[in-house]
């Protein structure tokens, strides 16, 4: 494909075939059209745990602070030990962690050093403890040391002025950590990413309602709820829209005049898109594609207004996996992350017959373990229908087959992709 600059051109690629879009011609495509947002705030270190550094963190210090000892000895004058044996030398003071040994030290002299604590000045070398023998305020030592062995550098982790975290870093505990090690207080993030989304069908009723007949609650909204959340973002939850076009639209208008994402499940499947896919080109522009892939076929992408729009499938699974497969990635770019790498994948035996045929991507739910001798392995949840959200309980990863993949007899090896700290 040309570089398309508008979905519209994208659309009218030769080889793009809507009823008929791979996994990765899709992502590939949305991609395009992410523009991460700018707006930035200050928060101090602890809150900005899940947010997005918008600036680079400099270091205004070195780390370490000090050259310092990275064993429990001896700090010595490298020049006063012997290359042939036995030297004996003068116990001058200590050095503690947070009490440096402030004295001068002798020629002859060696300073008793615990790990971390500040090299004192004269010396140069740090002999550990096993190698040397402390008696009567001497301590001796024998051969075979090195200039400088056992020293850590004052700047070796960190240097002054050196990034300690880059801008575009979901900041995790650890960067949280390494961010108060060189004593900053407050960063920059990216502000949250608005994300308002409802739920469209006749047949729902929230939590609370008694579903009449034919009708079943909503769950889509409470996964969504979650995923959303997980991913740090600011959620809109605009509830339950009958399928009725007037309200749907009227949905749509309100939810990217507010947000920065608007996500739906439901409705975007044959027949009930044709409505939704002519009002929505009214308002922006979305492409409708059936993707090749199980399950979650029907998704839509676009843009309405300045807001991004996914349209979701209705089944509880599809939901989850169109998103755990397309939204995930998206919102962390849009929401500044940079780079965004790929979920990690690696392959496993399969102890479970699966079914599979041909021609589309799938995504069925793995259960995995590790057998008597340590060895990781997966099996599929049982039944995979679109509908069934126990599977996603189950799960704790996805077995990812491939377009051309077959029937997979047990013990393939198959691809995994573990769930958990994905969303
Ligand atoms: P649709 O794509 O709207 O045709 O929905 C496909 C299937 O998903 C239907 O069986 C719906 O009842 C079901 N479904 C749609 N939305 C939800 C929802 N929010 N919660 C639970 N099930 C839903
Ligand atoms: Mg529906």
């Amino acid at each position: 494909m040309t570089e398309p600059t508008t979905l519209h051109d994208a659309s009218c690629a030769d080889d793009y075939d809507p009823n008929s879009m791979p996994v990765d011609k899709a992502r590939a495509l949305i991609a395009r059209f992410l523009t991460p947002l700018t707006a930035t705030e200050r928060v101090p270190v602890r809150s900005a745990l899940g947010r997005v550094l918008a600036e680079d963190v400099i270091s205004p210090i070195n780390v370490p602070a000090h050259d310092n000892s990275a064993m429990d000895g001896f700090a010595v004058r490298f020049a006063d030990l012997s290359p042939d044996g036995d030297v004996t030398l003068a116990v001058a003071g200590s050095s503690f962690a947070g009490k440096p040994f402030t004295g001068k030290m002798q020629t002859g002299a060696a300073v008793r050093i615990m790990t971390g604590a500040v090299m004192p000045r004269d010396a140069d070398t740090i002999v550990m403890q096993e190698h040397a023998q402390a008696k009567d305020g001497k301590v001796t030592i024998g051969k075979g040391h090195r200039l400088n062995q056992n020293l850590r550098r004052a700047g070796e982790d960190l240097a002054i002025g050196q990034i300690a975290v880059k801008r575009g870093v979901p900041l995790r505990p650890a960067e949280i950590g390494l961010i108060a090690s060189i004593g900053v207080g407050e960063v920059t993030v990216y502000r949250k990413l608005r994300v308002a989304f409802f739920s469209t069908g006749d047949e729902l009723v929230s939590i609370g309602s008694i579903p009449g007949e034919g009708q079943i609650f909503d769950s889509n909204r409470y996964t969504i709820h979650g995923m959303l959340t997980r991913l740090n973002c600011d959620v809109i939850d605009m509830g339950v829209v009958r399928d009725d076009p007037a309200l749907i639209e009227a949905a749509f208008a309100t939810a990217a005049a507010n947000a920065d994402v608007v996500i739906t499940s439901g409705g975007v499947s044959v027949g009930e898109a044709d409505f939704v896919k002519d009002m929505l080109n009214k308002l922006g522009e979305v492409l409708f594609w059936k993707i090749a892939m199980k399950p979650g076929r029907p998704l839509a992408y676009g843009k309405i207004g300045n807001a991004h729009f996914f349209g979701l499938p209705g089944n509880p699974v599809s939901v989850m996996v169109t998103f755990y497969q397309f939204v995930r990635d998206a919102l962390l770019v849009l929401a500044g992350q940079n780079p965004v790498p790929p979920l990690p994948t690696f392959k496993v035996a399969c102890t479970s017959t699966l079914k599979k045929a041909p021609g589309r991507t799938e995504f069925q739910r793995g259960i995995l373990t590790q057998d008597g001798s340590g060895a990781w392995r997966v099996r599929v949840t049982g039944e995979q229908g679109s509908g069934i959200l126990r599977s996603m309980c189950e799960a704790n990863c996805f077995i990812i087959l491939p377009t051309d993949q077959g029937n997979v007899a047990p013990g393939t090896m198959v691809e995994v992709q573990v769930m958990e700290g994905a969303v």
